[in-house]
């Protein structure tokens, strides 16, 4: 079996793997990234990118070049509650270079990420590699077995960095207790046209018995039709006729876009869940992004998160990884570092799946008094600073500490 080295070997080229193979390429570290798809352009993984995201991009010097890509700023989110538009988040107080949500389709944000990395000579992402499983020796992670284009592969690494995902097989075969708080909903995945706005237009639905969002992607909508979880079959059962008039009754502005759904293969069905590994980390192996704590669609927040796992990874090992040392010892700060901001932020989604999706979602055909907590978001204005900044940052934002000992050549 083909068999190579590598000092850090990251599996998964998501935004937790793309942003920690950077700064450790950044940092002298020579990392290899395995991908188990050929390209980025998959739409499943949500446009949002966060003002704490920007701050990263900057203190590397490269959020100039960042928004040079295809994007969208969202200063103000609001989102249609019942038969009204709700204001709920103001970005715009925030510092101007960051003070947005950007739309930017997340095949250029990895894309962009990726071509950074690759400026580094010690980076090498391998496309079409998908991660079997690990190589255990002496009860130690030592590298990584995966199929490269039908061949069979090893690759030996001083630390595997798992970011693979909210299905990580990795997290699977290391036996991590993985805690599942629940999530109620599924969530149906399509496009409906639409004609370009000069501003962009995402937003939110909640109306009695269905919850949608709605990403503008410019001449499409690219729609999240949220229902209770398991209900695929029944959803589909009721067909496609019922499927658009749902829709449509929603959100009536979508009412003559709804025929462009043509058949059940338009729809995709993505699954949402909610959980955390009890610990992260074992002797040469971390677990960062969703494959350590699968994050729940509400607030956009998961992509955001992901990256500053990467960041507190990259601040706490890349030095050390750098100067040849054993990062084993490290590995627990990692965890202990991410931990509090990801319960908060966990928490905070399971309060509002409780809360509000699960009971608006069993409200179909009811009376839908929506949740005092809009009505004050949108009276006070200075109230829709919280929620922005708990979106924007999270708790314990992370910085950039992580050197950057090897400039890419120009
Ligand atoms: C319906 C839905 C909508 C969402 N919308 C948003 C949003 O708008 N904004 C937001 O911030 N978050 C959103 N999220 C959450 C967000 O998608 C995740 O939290 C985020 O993508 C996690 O990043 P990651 O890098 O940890 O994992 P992922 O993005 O899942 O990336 C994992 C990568 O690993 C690769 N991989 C998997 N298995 C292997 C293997 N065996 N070998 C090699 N590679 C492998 C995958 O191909 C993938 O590229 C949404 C989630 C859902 C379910």
């Amino acid at each position: 079996m083909d068999e190579r080295r590598t000092r850090l070997c990251i599996v998964g080229g998501g935004p937790a793997g793309m942003f920690a193979g950077l700064l450790f390429a950044r940092a002298g570290v020579e990392t290899v990234v395995l991908e188990k798809h050929g390209d980025f352009l998959r739409d499943f993984r949500g446009d949002t990118v966060h003002p704490s995201t920007f701050r990263l991009f900057h203190e590397m010097g490269l959020l100039d070049r960042l928004l040079e890509r295809p994007h969208d700023k969202v200063h103000r989110l609001g989102a249609f509650v019942g038969d009204r538009y709700v204001k709920i988040a103001d970005f715009s107080r925030f510092d101007p270079r960051w003070n947005f949500i950007a739309m930017m389709p997340q095949w250029d944000f990895l894309d962009f990420v990726a071509g950074e990395a690759r400026l580094y000579p010690n980076f090498q992402i391998i496309m079409n590699a998908e991660a079997r499983g690990l190589i255990t020796e002496n009860g130690r992670v030592a590298g990584v077995r995966f199929k490269e284009k039908g061949t069979e592969r090893k690759i030996r690494a001083d630390l595997v960095i798992a970011s693979d995902g909210r299905r990580s097989v990795l997290r699977e075969e290391a036996g991590f207790k993985i805690r599942s708080l629940g999530a109620p909903m599924d969530v149906f995945w399509f496009r409906l046209p639409k004609a370009h706005t000069p501003d962009n237009r995402s937003t939110g639905i909640f109306v009695a018995g269905r919850i949608m969002a709605l990403i503008d992607r410019g001449d499409y909508w690219q729609c999240a039709y949220v229902f209770g979880k398991g209900q695929e079959a029944s959803v589909k059962a009721a067909g496609l006729d019922a499927f658009r008039v749902s829709i449509a009754r929603a959100a009536p502005m979508m009412a003559d876009a709804v025929d462009a759904i043509q058949s059940w293969d338009d729809v995709k069905l993505l699954s949402v869940a909610l959980d955390r590994l009890e610990a992260w980390h074992k002797p040469g192996l971390l677990v960062i992004g969703d494959a350590a704590h699968a994050m729940s669609p509400i607030g956009g927040v998961g992509i955001n998160v992901a990256v500053q796992d990467a960041v507190a990874a990259a601040n706490i090992l890349a030095a050390p990884m750098a100067r040849g040392e054993d990062v084993d010892g490290l590995l627990g700060k990692v965890e202990k570092r991410r931990r509090l901001q990801v319960r908060t932020i966990q928490a905070f989604q399971d309060t509002a799946q409780k809360r509000i999706i699960q009971p608006l979602l069993a409200e179909e055909g009811g009376a839908f008094e929506p949740p005092r907590i809009f009505k004050w978001l949108d009276r006070l204005p200075w109230l829709r600073r919280i929620p922005a900044a708990f979106l924007g940052f999270g708790i314990r934002p992370e910085h950039i500490m992580s050197p950057q000992t090897k400039s890419p050549p120009p």
